[in-house]
């Protein structure tokens, strides 16, 4: 099997990461793989069947019953299929995002989800971001990039983001619940966010986001050719 390329882009919630990383997939000719959704489409099982994501019992009992598969349509977007069900666009509430960083943090969760992002890698030369690219699932990911902001930085980027979807957006509200899910990331037991001694860390607060752009670029091509 010839090699692949992988970039692997990790930060806290709202730095960028999803924005950029799927830009440069789309320039680069690679797969973008959002493994944050991944998670989500875990939260929105578990929250459908009524199961708290802490709930351990529950989240063990019910798990086996969920199949999680990524799909991508000729425009390369990736849509998540939960049991045969598109939910590509059900999980991207704030409700759930608090969920997927609650059942994230579960072993039995992480483990189960594991092969089907380094299979995705395998297969195809790919831009992935999540919070333990890095660290646990592409360790050997050709560039490694630690991607974030100040947390008001990223509660406003959030709140525009909601706007422009047409959902209401509370700015102390979304700043709260960014530095919620930032403590929950980075205190868990298993694969917490955190920087890898070979990651270069990209700080976009003060970039916009063709600058974030050309930084990656900057960074990425020292190790592949572009
Ligand atoms: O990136 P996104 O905000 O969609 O991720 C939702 C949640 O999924 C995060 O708060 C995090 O807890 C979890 N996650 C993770 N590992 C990843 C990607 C996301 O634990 N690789």
């Amino acid at each position: 099997m010839p090699k692949t390329y992988s970039i692997a882009i990790d930060g806290p919630a709202g730095a960028g990461k999803s924005t950029i990383a799927r830009r440069l997939a789309a320039e680069l000719g690679y797969y973008y793989v959002d493994t944050g959704a991944i998670y989500r489409t875990v939260a929105y099982f578990l929250d459908l069947l009524g199961i708290s994501p802490k709930d351990i019992d529950g989240v063990s009992r019910y798990i086996d019953e969920l199949t999680v598969e990524i799909e991508y349509d000729e425009d390369g977007k990736q849509h998540m299929i939960m049991n045969g069900m598109d939910v590509t666009e059900d999980i991207r509430t704030q409700e759930i995002s608090q969920k997927a960083s609650l059942v994230s943090a579960h072993a039995i969760v992480r483990d189960m989800l594991l092969d089907m992002q380094r299979d995705v890698a395998k297969r195809h030369n790919v831009v992935m971001d999540g919070r333990d690219i890095g660290s646990v699932v592409l360790p050997k990911a050709t560039v490694k990039i630690f991607l974030t902001a100040d947390a008001e930085v990223r509660a406003k980027r959030r709140c525009d983001e909601l706007i422009a979807k047409g959902q209401k957006a509370n700015f102390e509200q979304v700043l709260k619940q960014i530095q919620q899910r930032d403590y929950q990331d980075t205190h868990r037991e298993v694969a917490p966010l955190k920087m890898c001694r070979d990651s270069v860390k990209l700080d976009t607060s003060e970039l916009d986001i063709d600058g974030v752009l050309a930084a990656m670029k900057t960074i990425i091509a020292e190790k592949i050719p572009l």
